[in-house]
């Protein structure tokens, strides 16, 4: 992938996606190329069989999906598997078809079955049960795993799947009811803040643990191995850090600098209990996280003071 490649970033307004978007250009690709949702649906295989046609892209960064946290999973569950399998079948069929040199997929930790061996590597895919609050998610992107293999086997097309860890950054979804821990907690603790509240609920016992990786870190790694790696094997990437939802909570408390109390909130679900990545595929490769829980914390807080909060107060 040299610096006048050109390359489709889907899913540029989304958190990973944006994050993409800034490491390429800072690293100084200069062709890339992106469409907005009204620009270009791509749900709609016709449309998007136009867009490539036209554009030709030679590396697709697949990052467009519908997510979200474990309430909007059960809520929404025929939005998740839908959407997801139509964009994924949509983009990696036109990028073979119109000749892209590499494809890289974005799956998830999820897919793994909720009482995977912990930390979980990348083999366990596949070796038992799914957790059922995000199953539909899940199922969609093992089905994008799987037609990315597909396409490799029978056609010899070079696309890669990289499972990320849960994430967390700069653009993510701070929906209060939607959103995912991270930004649904740093935005009701600012919120708590403001309004002067003694108490902030946070969902479930506090027990669950999580691995959170800073989406640049992600950025970093799926720019890696679209130049460095080519192979069948789906790659984890995760920090290694791993937390309590209490830890967690207490460290969001501290970056927003609310005074009050935590209150747990044991009606709401716990989900999976544990979810550590194995990572070392990709550290054998050269990558490394560089951005500690508390500084993407301050980092991301900072970026919702100046985009989230001051559109709303
Ligand atoms: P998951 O890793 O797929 O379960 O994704 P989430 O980010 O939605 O949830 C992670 C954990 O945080 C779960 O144990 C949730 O119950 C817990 N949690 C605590 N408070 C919240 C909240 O306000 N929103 C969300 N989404 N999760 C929360």
């Amino acid at each position: 992938m040299d610096k006048s490649a050109r390359i489709y970033v889907a899913g540029h307004r989304g958190l990973v996606g944006s994050a993409i978007l800034r490491r390429l250009r800072s690293a100084g690709f200069a062709d890339i190329v992106v469409r907005d949702r009204k620009e270009l649906d791509l749900t709609d295989q016709a449309a998007v069989n136009r867009f490539f046609a036209e554009e030709r892209p030679e590396y697709v960064f697949l990052a467009a999906a519908r997510v979200g946290g474990i309430k909007a999973n059960s809520a929404f569950p025929a939005d998740f598997i839908r959407d997801n399998l139509l964009i994924q079948t949509n983009v990696i069929d036109a990028a073979y078809r119109f000749g892209a040199a590499k494809l890289l997929f974005l799956g998830s930790s999820c897919i793994y079955p909720r009482l995977a061996p912990q930390p979980i590597r990348e083999e366990y895919l596949l070796s038992g049960p799914l957790e059922p609050t995000n199953e539909w998610y899940a199922v969609a992107k093992i089905a994008g795993i799987k037609t990315v293999q597909a396409f490799r086997r029978q056609y010899g097309f070079r696309g890669i799947s990289l499972m990320p860890t849960n994430l967390y950054g700069p653009g993510d979804d701070f929906d209060p009811e939607n959103a995912h821990v991270i930004p649904a907690l740093i935005r009701r603790f600012h919120e708590a803040k403001m309004s002067g509240a003694r108490e902030v609920a946070v969902w479930g016992s506090g027990a669950p643990r999580r691995e959170f990786l800073y989406v640049d870190d992600l950025a970093d790694a799926c720019i890696l191995l679209m130049r460095v790696y080519d192979g069948e094997e789906i790659v984890n990437v995760g920090s290694g850090e791993e937390v309590t939802i209490a830890e967690l909570a207490e460290a969001v408390r501290r970056t927003v600098g609310f005074e009050g109390n935590i209150a747990f909130d044991r009606s709401k679900p716990d989900g999976t209990p544990r979810k550590l990545l194995d990572s070392s595929r990709v550290r054998s490769l050269g990558w490394r996280p560089a951005t500690a829980l508390a500084e993407g914390l301050r980092l991301t807080y900072e970026w919702f003071l100046a985009h989230v909060a001051a559109k709303c107060w």
